[in-house]
């Protein structure tokens, strides 16, 4: 039996967990069969551009994530708002802010930016108002609520089609990346209770201000070399026996490790593959989660169309668009990267028609856009962006015990109880190397010193 300690998976869950177990003064091999880290948030070139695969946010309220990103370096690759504000356009050309005011609490912060709310009528702002205090009043960790639709939900709180067309959508639809007729209510009270309606700072909104991958995979090189982890891309983990043993397939052969510690930081399916036995598991159930697709439409104009750093969008087949120019090293035009999530209707669409449509979008949103020259357009898919978090999936997401010895779990898709996002990536780290550490549970959740 080795010291090492095995962590199978580079993306954002990898990374965190090999991070922290060799904090805590582990010896850490990190396998990831991809060339390169980030797992499912990364950047590739495009000629002279670094493009994402896809716009990745998070809110002020990803403590988790904030701390990885602290861990890595990566502060300052990152923009984080000091105050959420986020313009919402239309296609008939109204435009409203979602905004907080300094110095208001919660949940009064999110009243006042409601009734503000100048894409509704005065009384679906009120109506709006009582759907938020209806959510405020949810337990995200109610069993229950998983079984219903926030759709459903939102109804029954007298929410109508304005209101959850020109609202709760947009919202909902970018963090579940489901239509809330279909997503999870529990997933959702998660969002809108800890994101919006719990504390005044939770929601402020923060990207990264280089490509993904600057962070994702530059950085958390860097931060695991530095911490002394053996990193090896293009090494698959074709197999683990339980106790436990794993071989790993690179391009200088098969490498084996026999461990007490493996964390396995993949998908459900990739996990049950490499190991037969989880078969007998929870995890098992975990392959029934599902996917769904993530669209991206990539729009390179000759000449500046916004001056706005993101919006979202309704009424219009654009749901949020963001100025990617200085990101992806742009140096004449702009570069808006528009994102769909719940893209089941679009995701076997031909690029060819996805641009003209997305373009026609833009144009009616941003009346810069309809005289510009689209200079570059291409479209990016994620079929498996995220698990598909409908309602009566919370049973399916197991805890980082796998159920077999030596062998942790981590990955957004475990029971984290937040929706399959970068926060939820981390957070499943967390608990998985807190467990294998074995630590008091005084001292779980926090960060190891460096
Ligand atoms: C287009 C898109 C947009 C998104 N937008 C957002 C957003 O705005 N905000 C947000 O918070 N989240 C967003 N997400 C979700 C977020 O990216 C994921 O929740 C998160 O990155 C998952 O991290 P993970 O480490 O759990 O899994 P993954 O990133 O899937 O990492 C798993 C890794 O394991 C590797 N692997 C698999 N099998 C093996 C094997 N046998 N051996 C070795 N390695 C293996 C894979 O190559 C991969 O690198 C988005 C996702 C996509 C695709």
């Amino acid at each position: 039996m080795t010291e090492t300690a095995v962590v199978v998976g580079g993306g954002l869950a990898g990374i965190a967990a090999a991070l922290r177990l060799a904090d805590a003064g582990r010896q850490v091999v990190l396998l990831e069969s991809r060339p390169r880290l980030g797992g499912a948030a990364f950047s590739f070139r495009r000629g002279e551009l670094s493009i994402d695969n896809g716009q990745h946010v998070f809110l002020r309220c990803c403590d988790s994530y904030r701390w990885l990103l602290q861990r890595l370096g990566a502060e300052d690759q990152i923009v984080l708002q000091r105050r959420l504000d986020i313009p919402v356009l239309r296609g008939d050309g109204r435009s409203a802010r979602l905004s907080r005011l300094p110095g208001i609490p919660a949940p009064a912060h999110l009243s006042g930016a409601l009734l503000r709310y100048s894409l509704l009528s005065p009384s679906d702002r009120l109506r709006a108002v009582r759907g938020a205090l209806a959510l405020r009043r949810l337990d995200p960790g109610d069993p229950e609520l998983d079984d219903r639709r926030l759709g459903d939900f939102l109804r029954e709180h007298g929410q109508n089609a304005a209101t959850i067309s020109a609202l709760w959508a947009i919202i909902a639809t970018a963090t579940l990346n489901l239509s809330p007729d279909d997503a999870s209510l529990a997933l959702a009270a998660k969002v809108f209770r800890t994101g919006l309606l719990d504390n005044a700072a939770a929601a402020d909104v923060g990207y990264s201000a280089v490509p993904l991958g600057e962070v994702h995979s530059v950085a958390a090189r860097r931060a695991l070399d530095a911490a002394g982890v053996e990193v090896l891309l293009g090494h698959r983990v074709q197999s683990i026996e339980p106790g436990a043993t794993v071989h790993a397939h690179g391009r200088s052969g098969v490498r084996t490790w026999d461990t007490d510690t493996v964390v396995l930081a993949i998908p459900p399916e990739a996990a049950l593959a490499s190991t037969p036995a989880l078969a007998q598991t929870s995890v098992a159930r975990a392959a029934g989660l599902g996917a769904a697709p993530i669209v991206n439409v990539h729009v390179v104009y000759d000449r500046t169309v916004t001056e706005l750093a993101f919006a979202a969008a309704v009424d219009s087949p654009v749901q949020w668009f963001f100025d990617r120019t200085a990101a992806s090293g742009l140096q004449r035009g702009q570069y808006l990267a528009i994102t769909v999530s719940a893209a089941d209707d679009f995701v076997d669409v031909p690029s060819q028609t996805l641009i003209r449509r997305f373009v026609a979008g833009l144009s009616q949103l941003l009346p810069d856009a309809a005289d510009a020259e689209v200079v570059d357009a291409f479209v990016t898919r994620e079929r498996r962006a995220t698990f598909r978090q409908a309602a009566g999936t919370a049973v399916m997401r197991p805890g980082c015990r796998s159920g077999l010895a030596g062998i942790w779990l981590a990955g957004s898709w475990t029971a984290t109880g937040w929706p399959d996002t970068m926060e939820s990536a981390v957070r499943s780290a967390i608990t998985a190397t807190d467990d294998a550490l074995g630590l008091p549970s005084s001292r779980r959740g926090q960060v190891l010193a460096a």
